[in-house]
C-alpha cells in the first residue's frame, strides 16, 4: 500500500482514492479528489490557489524546514551505511540539541533575570513610599547616631583616664 501526496493540493491519496492522470510524456498526476483534478484541468497553479500546500509554503505560512518533512521523503536510491558517516552525524545531532538546550535555558535564565530587576525596583519603589513605617519620624538617622556612639565611647575613655 503506498500513499500518494496529491499533485495539486499536497495532501495524501489513499489507496481507491482520487484519481490518477497519465499525461502523454508518461509523467503521473495524482489528485485526491474532483476539485483537486478540476483546478488541474483549468490550469490554475498550485501556488496561487490559496488552500493548497503549496500556497501555504511559498508563501511562508508553514515551516518549511521541517524536518518531518524528510521523513516523509521518497528514498529510491539505498543509502549506504557508513559507520563514519553515521557517528558523524550523531554527533552532530547531539551538538545541535546541546546548543538548542543551553539556548532554551539562557532564555529562561534572562526571563528570570528580567523578573528580578523588576522585582528590585519595585521592592525600592514600595520602601520609598513607605519610609515612614520603617522609621519613626524623627529618629536620629545612621550618621547622627554614628557620631554619637563616637562621643560616649570619647567620654568614657577620658573617664577612665582621670581614674588613673
Ligand atoms: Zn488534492
Amino acid at each position: 500500500m503506498r500513499l500518494e501526496k496529491c499533485y495539486f493540493c499536497s495532501s495524501t491519496v489513499y489507496p481507491g482514492h482520487g484519481i490518477n492522470f497519465v499525461r502523454n510524456d508518461c509523467k503521473i498526476f495524482r489528485f485526491c479528489r474532483s476539485k483537486c483534478h478540476k483546478s488541474f484541468k483549468k490550469k490554475r497553479n498550485p501556488r496561487k490557489v490559496k488552500w493548497t500546500k503549496a500556497f501555504r509554503k511559498s508563501s511562508g505560512k508553514e515551516l518549511t524546514v521541517d524536518p518531518a518533512l524528510e521523513f516523509e521523503k521518497r528514498r529510491n536510491v539505498p543509502v549506504k551505511y557508513d559507520r563514519k558517516l553515521w557517528k558523524e552525524t550523531v554527533n552532530a545531532m547531539k551538538k545541535v540539541e546541546e546548543i538548542k538546550i543551553r539556548r532554551q535555558n539562557q532564555h529562561i535564565i534572562n526571563r528570570l533575570k528580567k523578573g528580578k530587576e523588576l522585582r528590585k525596583a519595585d521592592d525600592f519603589r514600595e520602601v520609598e513610599k513607605n519610609l515612614s513605617l520603617i522609621r519613626a519620624p524623627g529618629a536620629p538617622s545612621r550618621k547622627m547616631l554614628e557620631k554619637k556612639m563616637v562621643q560616649v565611647i570619647k567620654e568614657e575613655d577620658d573617664e577612665e583616664m582621670e581614674e588613673i
